[in-house]
Protein backbone atom coordinates (compact mmCIF):
# COMPACT_ATOMS: atom_id res chain seq x y z
CA UNK A 1 0.00 0.00 0.00
CA UNK A 2 1.18 3.47 -0.75
CA UNK A 3 2.16 5.63 2.48
CA UNK A 4 -0.11 8.14 1.61
CA UNK A 5 -2.90 5.55 1.58
CA UNK A 6 -1.76 4.29 4.79
CA UNK A 7 -1.97 7.60 6.60
CA UNK A 8 -4.95 8.58 5.50
CA UNK A 9 -6.41 5.08 6.96
CA UNK A 10 -4.61 6.29 10.06
CA UNK A 11 -5.24 9.41 10.06
CA UNK A 12 -9.49 8.45 9.66
CA UNK A 13 -8.68 6.55 12.23
CA UNK A 14 -7.39 8.85 14.65
CA UNK A 15 -10.59 11.09 14.50
CA UNK A 16 -12.75 8.10 15.08
CA UNK A 17 -10.91 7.38 18.31
CA UNK A 18 -11.25 10.79 19.03
CA UNK A 19 -14.44 11.22 18.35
CA UNK A 20 -15.38 8.23 20.43
CA UNK A 21 -13.46 8.84 23.45
CA UNK A 22 -15.24 12.76 23.45
CA UNK A 23 -18.58 11.08 23.03
CA UNK A 24 -18.61 12.94 19.20
CA UNK A 25 -20.10 11.25 16.55
CA UNK A 26 -17.13 10.71 13.85
CA UNK A 27 -19.39 11.51 10.80
CA UNK A 28 -19.65 15.23 12.12
CA UNK A 29 -16.05 15.38 11.55
CA UNK A 30 -14.24 16.16 8.06
CA UNK A 31 -11.37 15.90 7.09
CA UNK A 32 -9.42 18.18 5.52
CA UNK A 33 -6.21 17.08 3.27
CA UNK A 34 -3.73 20.17 3.14
CA UNK A 35 -1.20 19.44 0.39
CA UNK A 36 0.66 22.66 0.39
CA UNK A 37 3.87 22.40 -1.26
CA UNK A 38 3.17 18.47 -2.34
CA UNK A 39 2.89 17.54 -6.15
CA UNK A 40 -0.34 16.62 -7.91
CA UNK A 41 0.54 13.11 -7.69
CA UNK A 42 0.32 13.17 -4.11
CA UNK A 43 -3.26 14.37 -4.40
CA UNK A 44 -4.15 11.51 -6.89
CA UNK A 45 -2.67 9.24 -4.51
CA UNK A 46 -5.14 10.53 -1.28
CA UNK A 47 -8.05 10.90 -4.29
CA UNK A 48 -7.30 7.00 -5.09
CA UNK A 49 -7.76 6.35 -1.34
CA UNK A 50 -11.47 8.49 -1.08
CA UNK A 51 -10.16 11.99 -0.05
CA UNK A 52 -12.40 14.45 -1.97
CA UNK A 53 -11.39 17.89 0.14
CA UNK A 54 -8.15 19.47 -0.52
CA UNK A 55 -6.33 22.58 1.00
CA UNK A 56 -3.78 25.15 -0.18
CA UNK A 57 -1.97 27.98 1.36
CA UNK A 58 -0.48 29.83 -1.39
CA UNK A 59 -2.27 30.81 -4.83
CA UNK A 60 0.28 30.76 -7.32
CA UNK A 61 1.13 26.88 -6.17
CA UNK A 62 -2.62 26.12 -5.92
CA UNK A 63 -3.18 27.65 -9.95
CA UNK A 64 -0.58 25.39 -11.11
CA UNK A 65 -2.11 22.20 -9.57
CA UNK A 66 -5.28 23.07 -10.95
CA UNK A 67 -4.77 21.90 -14.71
CA UNK A 68 -2.80 18.51 -13.56
CA UNK A 69 -6.33 17.57 -11.75
CA UNK A 70 -9.08 19.05 -13.77
CA UNK A 71 -10.59 15.41 -14.46
CA UNK A 72 -10.75 14.92 -10.65
CA UNK A 73 -14.02 16.24 -8.76
CA UNK A 74 -12.21 17.69 -6.03
CA UNK A 75 -13.41 20.60 -3.32
CA UNK A 76 -10.28 23.05 -2.93
CA UNK A 77 -10.28 25.44 0.37
CA UNK A 78 -7.80 27.65 0.53
CA UNK A 79 -6.37 27.94 4.04
CA UNK A 80 -3.96 30.42 3.52
CA UNK A 81 -3.23 34.40 4.11
CA UNK A 82 -5.52 36.71 1.66
CA UNK A 83 -4.25 39.45 -0.93
CA UNK A 84 -7.26 41.84 -1.92
CA UNK A 85 -6.21 42.10 -4.97
CA UNK A 86 -6.35 38.05 -5.50
CA UNK A 87 -9.75 37.46 -4.17
CA UNK A 88 -11.36 36.91 -7.90
CA UNK A 89 -9.04 33.79 -8.37
CA UNK A 90 -10.50 32.30 -5.15
CA UNK A 91 -14.35 33.68 -5.87
CA UNK A 92 -13.87 31.44 -9.11
CA UNK A 93 -11.82 28.61 -7.99
CA UNK A 94 -12.52 27.95 -4.50
CA UNK A 95 -15.24 25.80 -2.42
CA UNK A 96 -13.94 27.37 0.63
CA UNK A 97 -11.76 30.17 1.94
CA UNK A 98 -10.95 29.82 5.61
CA UNK A 99 -9.20 32.84 6.34
CA UNK A 100 -11.67 36.03 6.00
CA UNK A 101 -10.04 38.70 8.57
CA UNK A 102 -11.76 41.73 6.72
CA UNK A 103 -14.97 42.92 5.32
CA UNK A 104 -13.40 44.21 2.38
CA UNK A 105 -12.22 41.17 1.28
CA UNK A 106 -15.19 38.87 1.86
CA UNK A 107 -17.14 42.33 -0.19
CA UNK A 108 -14.77 41.15 -2.94
CA UNK A 109 -15.28 37.29 -2.74
CA UNK A 110 -19.27 37.42 -2.93
CA UNK A 111 -19.03 40.31 -5.81
CA UNK A 112 -16.65 38.39 -8.02
CA UNK A 113 -18.58 34.91 -7.25
CA UNK A 114 -20.21 33.76 -10.43
CA UNK A 115 -23.68 33.26 -10.47
CA UNK A 116 -22.90 29.46 -11.93
CA UNK A 117 -21.47 28.43 -9.14
CA UNK A 118 -22.96 27.68 -5.35
CA UNK A 119 -22.14 30.11 -3.00
CA UNK A 120 -18.79 30.09 -1.71
CA UNK A 121 -18.26 28.80 2.01
CA UNK A 122 -16.44 31.39 4.16
CA UNK A 123 -14.85 31.08 8.06
CA UNK A 124 -13.79 33.62 9.50
CA UNK A 125 -10.12 33.33 11.18
CA UNK A 126 -9.49 34.34 14.74
CA UNK A 127 -5.91 35.21 16.05
CA UNK A 128 -6.51 33.33 19.54
CA UNK A 129 -3.31 33.92 21.28
CA UNK A 130 -3.33 37.26 19.39
CA UNK A 131 0.07 36.66 17.90
CA UNK A 132 1.46 39.38 15.94
CA UNK A 133 3.11 37.20 12.98
CA UNK A 134 -0.30 35.29 12.22
CA UNK A 135 -3.88 36.85 10.51
CA UNK A 136 -7.20 36.97 11.90
CA UNK A 137 -8.92 39.04 14.09
CA UNK A 138 -9.56 39.35 18.18
CA UNK A 139 -12.10 37.03 19.48
CA UNK A 140 -14.39 40.57 20.59
CA UNK A 141 -14.58 41.36 17.49
CA UNK A 142 -15.78 38.61 15.50
CA UNK A 143 -19.86 39.35 16.51
CA UNK A 144 -20.12 42.62 14.09
CA UNK A 145 -18.06 41.23 11.56
CA UNK A 146 -19.80 37.88 11.29
CA UNK A 147 -23.48 39.92 11.04
CA UNK A 148 -21.40 41.83 8.02
CA UNK A 149 -21.08 38.71 6.26
CA UNK A 150 -24.04 37.12 6.73
CA UNK A 151 -25.59 40.09 4.68
CA UNK A 152 -23.79 39.20 1.39
CA UNK A 153 -25.43 37.52 -0.80
CA UNK A 154 -22.89 34.93 -2.78
CA UNK A 155 -21.11 33.96 0.59
CA UNK A 156 -22.32 31.45 3.06
CA UNK A 157 -20.87 32.18 6.28
CA UNK A 158 -20.00 28.63 7.57
CA UNK A 159 -18.09 29.48 11.41
CA UNK A 160 -14.66 29.92 12.59
CA UNK A 161 -11.37 29.19 11.78
CA UNK A 162 -8.35 29.75 13.88
CA UNK A 163 -4.44 28.11 14.27
CA UNK A 164 -3.71 28.00 17.87
CA UNK A 165 0.11 29.17 18.80
CA UNK A 166 1.76 24.91 19.60
CA UNK A 167 1.51 23.79 22.88
CA UNK A 168 2.75 20.84 24.06
CA UNK A 169 0.14 18.98 26.09
CA UNK A 170 -3.56 18.49 25.63
CA UNK A 171 -5.07 20.70 28.22
CA UNK A 172 -2.82 23.91 26.84
CA UNK A 173 -3.95 22.99 23.22
CA UNK A 174 -7.57 22.62 24.08
CA UNK A 175 -8.01 26.07 26.21
CA UNK A 176 -7.97 28.25 22.60
CA UNK A 177 -10.20 25.61 20.74
CA UNK A 178 -12.64 25.83 23.76
CA UNK A 179 -12.96 29.80 23.34
CA UNK A 180 -13.83 28.88 19.75
CA UNK A 181 -16.59 26.92 20.22
CA UNK A 182 -17.76 29.31 22.77
CA UNK A 183 -17.63 31.72 20.15
CA UNK A 184 -19.39 29.58 17.51
CA UNK A 185 -22.43 29.11 20.62
CA UNK A 186 -22.94 32.56 21.02
CA UNK A 187 -22.99 33.57 17.43
CA UNK A 188 -25.48 31.13 17.15
CA UNK A 189 -27.91 32.28 19.61
CA UNK A 190 -27.42 35.63 17.81
CA UNK A 191 -29.50 34.18 15.04
CA UNK A 192 -26.32 32.95 12.61
CA UNK A 193 -26.64 29.82 10.76
CA UNK A 194 -22.97 28.72 11.41
CA UNK A 195 -21.76 25.10 11.74
CA UNK A 196 -18.09 24.86 11.41
CA UNK A 197 -15.23 25.05 13.83
CA UNK A 198 -12.45 24.92 11.16
CA UNK A 199 -9.37 23.94 14.14
CA UNK A 200 -7.02 20.82 13.98
CA UNK A 201 -3.43 20.39 12.33
CA UNK A 202 -1.34 16.79 12.60
CA UNK A 203 0.16 17.97 15.87
CA UNK A 204 -3.13 19.06 17.85
CA UNK A 205 -5.78 17.06 16.04
CA UNK A 206 -7.30 15.49 19.21
CA UNK A 207 -7.53 18.47 21.77
CA UNK A 208 -9.25 20.00 18.73
CA UNK A 209 -11.82 17.13 18.42
CA UNK A 210 -12.64 16.81 22.40
CA UNK A 211 -13.39 20.75 21.89
CA UNK A 212 -16.08 20.59 19.32
CA UNK A 213 -13.64 20.64 15.71
CA UNK A 214 -16.28 20.19 12.66
CA UNK A 215 -13.22 19.93 10.20
CA UNK A 216 -9.78 19.40 10.75
CA UNK A 217 -6.79 20.71 8.52
CA UNK A 218 -4.50 18.05 8.21
CA UNK A 219 -1.25 18.39 6.34
CA UNK A 220 2.14 16.20 7.67
CA UNK A 221 0.14 13.30 8.90
CA UNK A 222 -0.89 12.33 5.48
CA UNK A 223 1.28 13.79 2.89
CA UNK A 224 4.93 13.55 5.25
CA UNK A 225 6.77 16.24 6.59
CA UNK A 226 7.18 19.57 4.13
CA UNK A 227 10.69 20.56 2.53
C1 LIG B 1 -0.04 23.91 6.93
C2 LIG B 1 -1.37 24.14 7.57
C3 LIG B 1 -2.10 23.08 8.12
C4 LIG B 1 -1.59 21.66 8.20
O1 LIG B 1 -0.58 21.55 9.14
P1 LIG B 1 0.09 20.14 9.52
O2 LIG B 1 0.79 20.44 10.78
O3 LIG B 1 1.01 19.80 8.40
O4 LIG B 1 -1.01 19.15 9.69
C5 LIG B 1 -3.35 23.38 8.64
N1 LIG B 1 -3.86 24.63 8.62
C6 LIG B 1 -3.18 25.67 8.11
C7 LIG B 1 -3.80 27.02 8.11
C8 LIG B 1 -1.91 25.46 7.57
O5 LIG B 1 -1.23 26.51 7.08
Amino acid sequence: MQNIEKNLIQVRSQIEQAANRYQRSPGDISLLAVSKKKPPEDIRAAYAAGQRDFGENYLQEAQQKFPALSDLDLNWHFIGAIQSNKTRVLAEHFAWVHGIDRFKIAQRLSDQRPDSMPRLNVCIQINVDLEPSKSGIALEQVASLAERINQLPRLRLRGLMAMPAPHEDIKAQREPFARLRHELYRLNQNGLDCDTLSMGMSHDIEAAIAEGSTLVRIGTAIFGERL
